[in-house]
């Protein structure tokens, strides 16, 4: 019962005010770090959904009318005040996902920079005149789609939700932000703060419970005009289809399987750590996390050696230094990493370290890996095939930059690629021929807010980050005139 009464309940934020569920129903949330409960959040249904897209319909019209400007300047208040509360929305985001109090710090920052920098280019971004003939006038103007729903995934909550709300609310839009159902309270408290900053009642709206009962509902709105999505490559056909049910435009920023190239002639003192960092950060939840490591077999075994002393030295724990690693976010993925952990013993990969729970004082009770590296695999594994979203890499040789590219396009997937060389003709030979929406030299996770991000193949639909994504939240106007 006491622990009961300690638990947070959180409630929906729409049009201004917390709004707590029609039906009156709330879920559990566990702390991964722990495997205790944290925190009651409110289910919201069908009703509920439609009570936030009329309210952010109703908002959205005043928001869209004013001058860019000021509305740009509203929301660099609203980075502003993120980047204020950021010890607070890193703390929540600790409790949500099992982020390490460094890791969640710099992911608030990264969100406060999304609302920045969109805050700054909304006045920047408008049409074209365009010369057709000496009695004509033609010209585009860029006008907003209405209200956007933003569904977001659990691994960087409030950073994934700010990449797509920032560049909708500054071009205008009014938006309905689901996060997903393992992270809501850093979300909720980021559309709090957003309002407190300044940002109108009802612009932006937070909306908690299962995908498929408000996500779905707010997907299926007939006032909801445009919807970006970041998720799994499965969710993202569900979304897919009932964006061609209504019509409406869709981003959809799924996941990856990427390759990353460490060439005989690498950098490896600069390469090892940022490798490991590729597919350990954030316990390996990260969409462009670079999985597949394709090794020169004349530096095969000592980078295999190098990689596997590295990942041996990794601390686990939330309140240990970066590059440390927190448990899995919850209780299903982590059953998911460790069941690919099963497969991979079963299809006969080589376990070179880790592979299975990771135990110790402070551990035992959360749903924390070992980070862990597999050697010997072949091309058909699933291990090598499916993204796993845990810390596992796979070490594949090769011997020619031909085999390389090769392999590594050797997938459905194409959100990140990488390369490790000194040779500045390769890199860029190389970089023109992977598969993938943004690619590493001499770097992974290396990404800013004006890079344009997003998948090759099955990877996603569109782009976020830079100018090209505020683009994304504008449909084009064409006015014609003919000079009388
Ligand atoms: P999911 O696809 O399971 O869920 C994503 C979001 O969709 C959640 O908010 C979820 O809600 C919601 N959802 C589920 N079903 C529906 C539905 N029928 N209608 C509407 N919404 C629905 O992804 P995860 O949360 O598991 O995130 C991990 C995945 O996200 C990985 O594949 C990863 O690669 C990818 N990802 C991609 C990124 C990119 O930029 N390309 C960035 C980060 C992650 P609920 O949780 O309640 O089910």
């Amino acid at each position: 019962m006491a622990k009961e009464e300690a638990m947070d309940r959180i409630d929906m934020f729409v049009g201004g005010l917390a709004h707590q569920p029609i039906d009156g129903d709330y879920f559990e949330t566990i702390d991964p770090s722990t495997g205790r409960p944290t925190a009651h959040v409110a289910r919201g249904m069908a009703a509920d959904a439609d009570v936030a897209v009329r309210d952010a319909h109703a908002a959205q019209a005043a928001w869209a009318e004013m001058n860019p400007h000021a509305r740009g300047k509203i929301l660099r208040r609203v980075g502003e005040a993120l980047a204020d509360h950021r010890a607070e929305l890193a703390e929540l985001e600790t409790r949500d996902i099992g982020a390490p109090r460094q890791l969640a710090a710099m992911t608030i920052t990264g969100a406060a920079e999304y609302f920045d920098y969109y805050g700054s280019v909304a006045s920047s971004v408008h049409g074209e005149t365009i010369p057709v003939r000496a009695d004509a006038f033609h010209y585009t103007v860029y006008e907003p789609y209405g209200v956007v729903s933003v569904i977001a995934p659990w691994n960087g909550p409030v950073n994934q939700a700010s990449r797509s709300s920032a560049p909708a609310l500054a071009a205008g839009n009014s938006v309905v932000l689901k996060p997903s159902e393992y992270s809501s309270m850093a979300t909720v408290a980021m559309a709090r703060i957003a309002h407190e900053a300044g940002l109108p009642a009802g612009v932006l709206n937070v909306v908690t419970g299962y995908g498929h009962e408000i996500g779905a509902a707010i997907t299926a709105h007939p006032l909801v005009e445009k919807i970006a999505f970041t998720g799994s490559v499965a969710t993202g056909r569900v979304i897919g289809k009932a964006a061609a049910e209504r019509i409406v435009p869709v981003t959809l920023e799924l996941g990856g399987k990427s390759p990353d190239i460490i060439f005989e002639d690498a950098r490896l003192d600069v390469a090892i750590p940022k490798v490991l960092l590729g597919f350990t950060l954030n316990s390996g939840q990260i969409c462009t996390s670079g999985t597949r490591i394709l090794v020169q077999r004349s530096i095969y075994e000592k980078v295999a050696q190098m990689l596997v002393a590295g990942a041996e030295k990794l601390a686990l724990g939330i309140d240990q230094p970066m590059p440390a690693l927190g448990p899995i976010a919850n209780r299903m993925q982590f059953e998911k990493v460790l069941s690919y952990m099963e497969s991979a013993r079963k299809e006969g990969a080589t376990l070179l370290t880790g592979g299975g729970r990771a135990t110790g004082p402070g551990l035992d009770e959360g749903f924390y890996v070992k980070p862990t590296i597999y050697g010997d695999v072949t091309r058909d594994m699933t291990i090598v095939r499916e993204e796993i979203f845990g810390p596992v890499g796979v070490l594949i040789p090769f011997d020619t930059e031909e085999e390389a590219i090769a392999i590594a396009n050797d997938t459905e997937l194409g959100l990140a690629a990488g390369l490790w060389s000194q040779d500045a003709s390769r890199v860029h030979r190389v970089a023109r021929r992977l598969q993938a929406g943004q690619v590493y030299i001499n770097d992974w996770h290396g990404q800013a807010v004006e890079v344009p991000m997003g998948g090759f193949k099955r990877s996603g639909i569109g782009r976020e980050r830079g100018l090209q994504a505020i683009r994304s939240y504008m449909q084009t106007k064409s006015v014609s005139q003919v000079l009388i």
